[in-house]
């Protein structure tokens, strides 16, 4: 496949994640949090099974784009010939049942997923016509998670089931695709027209009240210094002390943009268990140096 927009973690799961470790959650926080990393792993799980694609067809993921005033995700698009398909992934796992047009887990109704594809339905509509893309499209409720079951008592042409996937793989993948102007065309505006995700809330947190020190990304407890590796005496994981020096970095300057990243700040922030020397390598060969004498700073190369 021919990823033109790759997948990423958005800037809201990363900074929770990055929190996360740090400061303990209210329930809710929590709960808002685990929504989006399984949503985030549903869409990993997408993006595997679209790795055998033939090569010319363009995959974007993860568009925001704006209709009418209205903002709206689109978690994965695939350019055909005239024609475009949409999917909204999720990544439920349990028995799910569809009564009277309702939806329920566990004898709890949830919010009914098809209702979120009609209305993207009717934004995507509008947004070809506004941009003059002369394509048809069909929009796919996925369901990536092999522990997921529905029960439900009539066929849906637009919902996926996970033992439906590898058919729906062949199917997609034996379409004609000879990439034309027209494709370009399509891609760029998309590309060009991604707007800003809605502002989300997050917790409010201070520098002082955050744990220091270096995370596990597995299980996210405490790690510990061993040589030069830097171990997790929980789940045992462990990494080079320069990639749990960069993944502190990149939380830190996730998690306070405003402020700058110096030597002394990055040995406070991992709570002093990796020596300045060692940071400032680390600092000196992926970040570019800036200012001058007791003003340096680094920054994102
Ligand atoms: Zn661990």
């Amino acid at each position: 496949m021919a990823i033109i927009k790759p997948l990423n973690p958005s800037h809201q799961l990363q900074l929770l994640r990055a929190l996360s470790v740090r400061k303990e959650f209210s329930l809710d926080e929590k709960q808002y949090f685990y929504l989006l990393l399984k949503g985030y792993e549903g869409e990993k799980r997408w993006r595997e099974y679209l790795n055998g694609f033939p090569s010319e067809i363009p995959i974007l993921f993860d568009l925001t784009l704006k209709s009418n005033h209205t903002i709206f995700q689109v978690d994965a698009l695939m350019v055909h010939q005239h024609h475009i398909t949409l999917f909204e992934i999720k990544n439920f796992s349990g028995n799910f049942t569809i009564k009277d047009g309702h939806w329920y887990h566990s004898n709890k109704e949830i919010k009914n997923p098809l209702i979120q594809i009609e209305r993207n339905q009717t934004l995507i509509r509008q947004f070809v016509d506004q941009h003059h893309l002369q394509l048809t499209f069909d929009y796919l409720l996925v369901f990536v998670n092999p522990e997921f079951m529905l029960y439900d008592s009539k066929p849906r042409k637009n919902l996926i089931l996970p033992p439906q996937i590898p058919n729906l793989i062949r199917n997609l993948s034996q379409m004609r695709h000879t990439p034309t102007t027209h494709h370009t065309k399509i891609i760029q505006t998309l590309l060009t027209h991604q707007t800003e995700s809605p502002l989300f809330v997050i917790p409010k947190y201070t520098y002082q009240e955050l744990a220091k020190g270096l995370f596990c990304n597995k299980c996210r407890n405490k790690m510990e210094r061993k040589a030069n590796r830097v171990i997790c005496p929980t789940c045992k994981s462990q990494c080079s002390l320069e990639n749990a020096l960069l993944d502190l970095i990149h939380d830190f300057s996730i998690l306070f943009p405003a402020l700058k990243v110096t030597n002394q700040v990055i040995f406070n922030w991992c709570n002093g268990i990796i020596s300045k020397s060692t940071i400032r390598r680390v600092l000196l060969n992926n970040y570019s140096l800036k200012g001058s004498g007791r003003g340096i700073y680094y920054e994102r190369k």
